[in-house]
């Protein structure tokens, strides 16, 4: 390692949460008795890293996106779109 940088290794940290939730995911099919590969999930591998409210957080809340009513807008991560509001209700304790 010769970055001496101290953001966490946000790559690694998706590495092994993508892992677990594979796991999770292959659990699911044989319980199912179904192949791994046939299971319906919604989960991006992409998506940002985020073990709030203690952990590592990879969301960028700099975005903005209006609400489609005209009523005002909110923050948004700049990766994976997700909304502050939601971060918030997700992640509160
Ligand atoms: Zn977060
Ligand atoms: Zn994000």
């Amino acid at each position: 390692m010769t970055d001496a940088s101290d953001k966490p290794d946000f790559e690694a940290l998706r590495a092994r949460r993508n892992e677990q939730v594979r796991k999770v995911i292959d659990e699911t099919a044989a319980s199912l008795g179904v192949e791994p590969g046939k299971v319906v999930h919604n989960f991006d591998p992409d998506a940002c890293y985020c073990d709030c409210p203690r952990g590592p957080c990879e969301h960028d809340f700099q975005g903005w996106r209006d609400f489609e009513d005209g009523s005002g807008g909110e923050s948004i991560c700049k990766r994976c779109g997700m909304g502050a509001m939601s971060h918030c209700l997700r992640t509160a304790e």
